[in-house]
């Protein structure tokens, strides 16, 4: 069976993962904060707070940055639900804006004529969280040049972008955002089972979301105002979760990340051997990626016929492909909230023609040989 995606577990991660069962700590430890450091280090961010997952992520960098019953937040229609559910968590509202069809990544001119129509009319998101859709990085400079002119934060998902780059930085540096958030999925770029992170350049914004990971309980003594200063005591000063990653996961999260460029080269090279297999065959992707973290490898078809035929071929062999995405504002949720089934053209041409082959670091040339040849077949 071979899946669009799958972890790489070295010999390494399992003797980090013992090492930590057989500690004093496994949650709240030094395994957490060692990951963290590390995270940090690797993206150029002096701030890192890992979370129990990406969702649980966007969620507290949505609360640090106040979203609220009264917030606007848009996101990229091209997603997984959480980058929108994290502001209905917060009970805000949520519009969403379309992708380029050729990157499946935000269409910058129609978010510009959308920011403009909204400002018109007095309607302008107080949080946009541009999605670096399979790791290759939104040009944040330019995101950022149609995004400044207005008072909106930015929260980046890339949940699919660990280890990627541009020209001016690494993915997570937040030189253009408030918040960047990282997921540790085991189908992603390095994997904790489950996990996320939040990085940031602001100390005001860390603290709050390290307090909010932990039930809004501060241990910081000389700060309580209503307690006595004994060494015993801790407040509750906000509504925090239990959104905490274990000394476990961290450790294992350390460990995959020593490998992070291995892994991020690997995936450059099944994507170099697919675009020599495949081309002439489908719409590959733009090649122009030298500094995409290669989360997913996206091929489209002319239509959504020659897709299924694609995907159920690959499917009769164990080769499990998969779409990403159906567009958000399709979920029978979303559609309750008014959203028409057909809301963005952008988003609707790559739902119907886009086939994510599979993409990890244990892909054999046989197994790409195989898959080139089934997606081939299927041409005529
Ligand atoms: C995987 C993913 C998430 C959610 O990550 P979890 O760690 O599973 O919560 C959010 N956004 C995008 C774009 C993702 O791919």
């Amino acid at each position: 069976m071979i899946n669009y995606g799958r972890q790489s577990i070295s010999t390494g991660d399992i003797d980090a993962v013992v090492d930590v069962l057989k500690s004093d700590f496994l949650t709240t430890g030094p395994a957490v904060q060692k990951f963290e450091e590390r995270i940090s280090t690797l993206v150029n961010a002096p701030h890192s707070i890992v979370c129990s997952n990406a969702t649980a992520a966007l969620h507290l960098a949505c609360l640090a940055l106040g979203v609220n019953e009264s917030s606007r937040v848009w996101t990229s229609a091209n997603s997984f639900v959480s980058s929108a559910n994290c502001a209905r968590m917060c009970g805000a509202s949520i519009d969403f804006f379309d992708v380029d069809v050729k990157t499946g990544n935000v269409d910058l001119e129609k978010l510009k004529a959308k920011l403009k129509k909204a400002s018109e009319q007095g309607e302008l998101p107080d949080v946009l969280i541009p999605v670096h859709f399979s790791g290759r990085p939104v040009d944040m400079a330019a995101f950022s040049a149609i995004v400044s002119p207005y008072k909106i934060r930015v929260i980046e998902d890339a949940s699919h972008a660990i280890g990627a780059s541009t020209l001016s930085g690494s993915v997570g540096d937040c030189e253009y955002s408030d918040v960047t958030v990282f997921s540790f999925h085991p189908v992603k770029i390095i994997t904790t089972g489950e996990g996320g992170c939040c990085t940031t350049q602001s100390a005001e914004l860390a603290e709050k979301i390290r307090s909010l990971r932990s039930h809004g309980v501060h241990r910081n003594i000389p700060e309580f105002s209503s307690l006595s200063g004994e060494l015993w005591e801790y407040e509750q000063t906000e509504l925090g979760f239990n959104y905490r990653l274990t000394d476990i996961q961290a450790a294992l999260g350390s460990s995959q990340l020593k490998r992070i460029k291995d892994f991020v080269g690997k995936r450059r090279e099944v994507a170099e051997q697919y675009e020599a297999l495949l081309k002439g065959v489908c719409e590959l992707p733009p090649s122009d990626q030298q500094y995409s973290s290669w989360h997913l490898y996206c091929v489209r078809f002319e239509n959504a016929d020659q897709r299924r035929r694609v995907y159920n071929k690959l499917r009769e062999h164990q080769i499990f492909a998969q779409v990403h995405y159906i567009p958000i504002y399709k979920q029978p949720y979303y559609r309750k909230l008014g959203f028409s089934e057909d809301y963005l053209p952008g988003a609707e041409q790559w739902y119907n023609q886009c086939l994510s082959l599979p993409m990890h670091t244990e892909l054999s040339n046989e197994n790409l040989q195989q898959i080139s040849t089934i997606v081939e077949s299927e041409q005529v």
